[in-house]
């Protein structure tokens, strides 16, 4: 499907470095691609309710990685997905009356402004769940054919216990994955299975729900298989970095992973497995299901200015798990003000230092309060700079809108 709007990017003098990413599967700092090429997935939404806060987090800590990229000089590929047919979005559709098409429809756009407005990258492929439903199933019978699924009642699990590395993206205990495995859309006591982590692939036609015919008989596909199957697709395996938020890391990612290793027979699927921390509103995980969301959408319709949006995210790092606080949003905004009185007044102090100084805080492990904290300082120099005008202030605001995305 159609992706949205791209920011213009501008060429920085010179190059910056690679960055160096914490990897979730060897628990270390990695370097995020080699070659001249990087190839990333990141997770789609499930468009059934608004882009809240928590979910513009991951895509701007991705768009970060993408922008250091290819500011590295890199050519980027970037893949993302959209669940566009799920459980909740079937829930939500028949809760509201609407046509569960109309209401996938209706976030997807929804999404694609958010993301527009907050000048982020778009992805090379922003594929459907829906679009991709003959090659999911095709990757189904693939994994039935080679003896790693078994039937349920008419509905085919993968057998997870196939793959050796099972495990190695979480590192989870089993009790823990069990857990998790039953909060996060999975069926651990289904009767019938043989283990009880084992995970949908193709879930048969029931009275009431779309369904689409395949070699699989009529049905539609698990989530986690939508995944591997669309990377797989598009990127191949042993891609670069697999990203999302850490509520993904078990099961969705684990799954994806086994699923594809097992069905490719090579290891690993992704490089490195990196991950953004939960947003919190009112000391809780923003989540759909408790209902504590703050919508960029929203904030946006109140005239917030999309990039102290960028900025509250990104004065976070992006491992870590926060609070969303209205003093927050207030702070990135005087930031931006700042920021912007600073480029105005066009003393051009040290910018060549505050791009390299940008580029280095990236590298390590993405870290956006570093490169904050490099631009406050820069803007707090020229400020106290009583002096005439240098020129050249148009390399701090090209450095901050290339390698931070923020518009000043
Ligand atoms: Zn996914």
């Amino acid at each position: 499907m159609k992706a949205w709007a791209a920011p213009e990017v501008r060429r920085l003098p010179g190059a910056g470095q690679i960055p160096l990413l914490h990897d979730q599967g060897s628990g270390e700092r990695r370097i995020s691609a080699s070659g001249d090429r990087a190839r990333m997935y990141v997770c789609g939404i499930t468009p059934y309710d608004s882009t809240h806060v928590g979910h513009t987090a991951t895509y701007i800590a991705f768009d970060l990685l993408g922008r250091a990229w290819r500011d590295a000089g890199l050519t980027v590929r970037y893949v993302q997905n959209v669940t566009d047919i799920d459980d909740p979005l079937l829930e939500r559709a028949e809760q509201t009356g609407e046509d569960w098409r109309d209401l996938a429809g209706r976030q997807t756009d929804l999404f694609r402004e958010d993301l527009t407005a907050l000048r982020v990258i778009p992805p090379a492929e922003f594929v459907g769940a829906v679009e991709s439903i003959p090659l999911v199933a095709a990757t189904v019978e693939r994994l039935r054919d080679s003896g790693v699924a078994y039937d349920v009642d008419g509905d085919l699990y993968f057998e997870v216990g196939t793959d050796p590395r099972f495990g190695q993206v979480s590192h989870l205990s089993r009790e823990e994955m069990r857990t998790l495995s039953a909060e996060r859309g999975g069926d651990p006591d289904r009767p019938g299975k043989r283990d009880p982590l084992d995970c949908l692939l193709w879930r048969h036609e029931r009275p009431g729900e779309p369904a689409w015919d395949s070699g699989l008989g009529r049905g539609r596909p698990g989530w986690h298989v939508e995944c591997a199957a669309i990377a797989l697709e598009h990127l191949g395996t042993g891609f670069d970095v697999q990203g999302g938020g850490s509520d993904l890391i078990f099961p969705h990612h684990e799954m994806c992973a086994s699923e594809a290793q097992v069905l490719t027979g090579r290891v690993p699927f992704a490089q490195v497995y990196a991950y953004q921390g939960m947003v919190g509103l009112g000391g809780e995980k923003m989540s759909k299901s408790k209902g504590n969301l703050v919508f960029s959408s929203r904030l946006r319709a109140e005239g917030v200015d999309p990039m102290a949006i960028r900025l509250t995210v990104l004065s976070h790092h992006y491992r870590d798990d926060w609070e969303w606080t209205p003093e927050g949003l207030s702070a990135a905004e005087q930031r931006l003000d700042r920021w912007r009185t600073a480029v105005d007044r066009a003393s051009g102090a040290d910018a060549g230092k505050v791009v390299d100084a940008l580029r280095e805080a990236l590298a390590a492990d993405l870290d956006a309060p570093a490169a904050l904290a490099v631009v406050d300082a820069w803007a707090d120099a020229t400020l106290a700079d009583a002096g005439p005008d240098t020129g050249a202030p148009d390399l701090v605001r090209d450095a901050v809108d290339a390698l931070l995305g923020v518009r000043l």
